[in-house]
């Protein structure tokens, strides 16, 4: 365990002792199967994470079921100098939730009840409550999520606050940052004595896509959206470019009710080994949610611009079969890594009025290296755009870090997910909020430490002056 000046290894009375500050001791756990299954997440997407990640573990797991909780272990925690990370589902792809200098792994999942629904359509609920059972509690009150990842099923709230930026939604409602879809959190300080503090309005993104480095999110409100009844469609075309045209159509047409509009290049969707059927050789397909009232007057559209509806019904929830969003944002990749191990990938986003160019020049340069694999999205401007999570085929880091300066030469934003700490991934604020975060709250450094590069204790400076 490579641990950083001030921080301790635990011992076995270290344990004794946080066993002392929950009502049941079994939710600290020792068990060396779980201590390894919660100190993983899906960093190995990336060759570059695997090398740097693997092997890397907690000491314990400890699950609490309280704010108060919370604060009688970070208080521990803070005079025993032992490192903390928060942990929702671990479904991030950053190695946002693994331990770098082991101690405690905190396992949020059992904080996980939707306290309420409003009527002005605001959900209130803990941290580890499940996105998919959000979703499902506000339609049954006529509400859904705005945006959700499309490991909904799995993955928690505060996970996604901690963590992620969007996906299935964002094409209407912006990502998770935008819009005021997080109206306010309640967070726990890593001090001597650990407050319960308020964050609303900005002061959000003092928390969000922090990785946990700087508090404990312990209550949310979410702004949610009124529920629509939704259809799925799949259409194929003979070409990328016929496709990525309707797509946009689509996408930026401001009288189509849509949730999702995803354009995948052959080969990406032979892939999809459950969805060949609806696959046909050679074309690109595109993947809708669509509100239900207008699923015929889409299949028409497309028809009259060369596609093919392969699939296409009412959408029933989460439970539908073939559920679309399984193949969409970062699920296409794992779909490719079944197919090939060497796949990775980038996150891009393409300047909506040169994109045409910005692929050309991207597939001249690297060929059938980057494999298009398109997601519209709306920026909190409220203009709908290109994104992209373009599928790779991994060689070299160098080939990798090429494709990266190239993206970002000719304009391409790159989200890059092969670097484990919240400055590297290209979406850390520019005004420093959530380092300043991390100075006022957690001025030891030990809430998942390493992964805020930019912040150093006082003897971590010292120390730097003697190396
Ligand atoms: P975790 O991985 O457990 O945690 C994420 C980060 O948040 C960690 O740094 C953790 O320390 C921190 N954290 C967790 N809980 C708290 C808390 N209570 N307080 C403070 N910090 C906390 N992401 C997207 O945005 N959009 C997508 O469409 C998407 N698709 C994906 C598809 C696949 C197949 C995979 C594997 C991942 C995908 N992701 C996507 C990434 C990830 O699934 C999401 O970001 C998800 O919301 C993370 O939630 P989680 O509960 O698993 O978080």
């Amino acid at each position: 365990m490579n641990l950083g000046p001030g921080k301790k290894s635990m011992d076995s009375k270290h344990i004794d002792e946080l066993r002392t500050l929950l009502a049941d001791p079994s939710r600290v756990i020792l068990n060396p199967q779980i201590v390894e299954q919660l100190s993983r997440d899906f960093y190995w997407y990336s060759p570059v994470l695997r090398k740097q990640l693997d092997g890397k573990l907690g000491d314990v797991v400890v699950q609490p079921l309280s704010a108060l909780e919370i604060q009688n272990i970070l208080r521990y925690c803070h005079a025993n100098n032992l490192p903390v990370t928060a942990r929702g589902a671990g479904t991030g792809n950053y190695g946002q939730a693994v331990p770098l200098e082991g101690g405690v792994v905190l396992d949020l999942s059992r904080m996980d009840h939707i306290e309420e629904i409003q009527s002005q359509g605001v959900a209130i609920c803990q941290p580890g409550v499940r996105l998919g059972d959000l979703e499902n509690e506000a339609r049954k009150a006529g509400w859904e999520l705005r945006c959700y990842p499309s490991t909904i099923i799995k993955a928690s709230v505060g996970g996604f606050l901690g963590g992620g930026s969007g996906g299935i939604g964002t094409v209407a409602h912006g990502g998770l940052r935008d819009f005021q879809t997080v109206r306010a959190l309640e967070v726990v300080t890593m001090e001597a004595e650990p407050r319960i503090v308020m964050h609303e309005g900005e002061a959000i993104h003092d928390i969000l896509h922090a990785w946990g480095t700087n508090g404990i999110i312990t209550r949310i409100w979410l702004a949610l959206t009124p529920a629509v009844e939704w259809s799925q469609c799949v259409v194929a075309f003979d070409t990328f470019s016929a496709a990525f045209d309707f797509g946009e159509k689509i996408a930026t047409g401001v009288a189509w009710i849509k949730r999702l509009v995803t354009v995948f290049e052959w080969p990406i969707p032979s892939f999809f080994t459950p969805m060949r059927q609806y696959a046909p050789e050679g074309k690109t397909l595109i993947f809708f949610m669509i509100a239900s009232s207008q699923l015929s007057e889409l299949e028409a559209a497309a028809r009259d611009s060369g596609g093919v509806v392969t699939q296409s019904g009412v959408y029933p929830g989460l439970n539908a079969r073939p559920l679309l969003s399984d193949y969409t944002w970062n699920h296409t990749t794992l779909w490719a890594m079944r197919s090939d191990e060497a796949y990775t990938y980038l996150q891009c986003g393409f300047n909506p009025d040169t994109a045409r160019d910005q692929l050309r020049q991207l597939r001249e340069r690297f060929g059938q290296e980057i494999l298009f694999h398109m997601e519209f999205m709306k920026n909190g401007e409220g203009r709908v755009f290109p994104g992209a999570i373009p599928v790779v085929y991994f060689t070299t880091e160098e080939r990798l870090n090429d494709m990266i300066d190239f993206c970002r030469k000719i304009g391409v934003f790159v989200a890059n997910p092969h670097v484990n700490n919240v400055e590297g991934g290209g979406r850390y604020r520019a005004d420093n909020v959530q380092l300043l975060t991390k100075m006022r709250y957690d001025p030891k450094g030990l809430l998942n430490p390493g992964k805020m590069v930019t912040f150093h204790t006082e003897s971590e400076k010292a120390g730097a002056t003697t190396k």
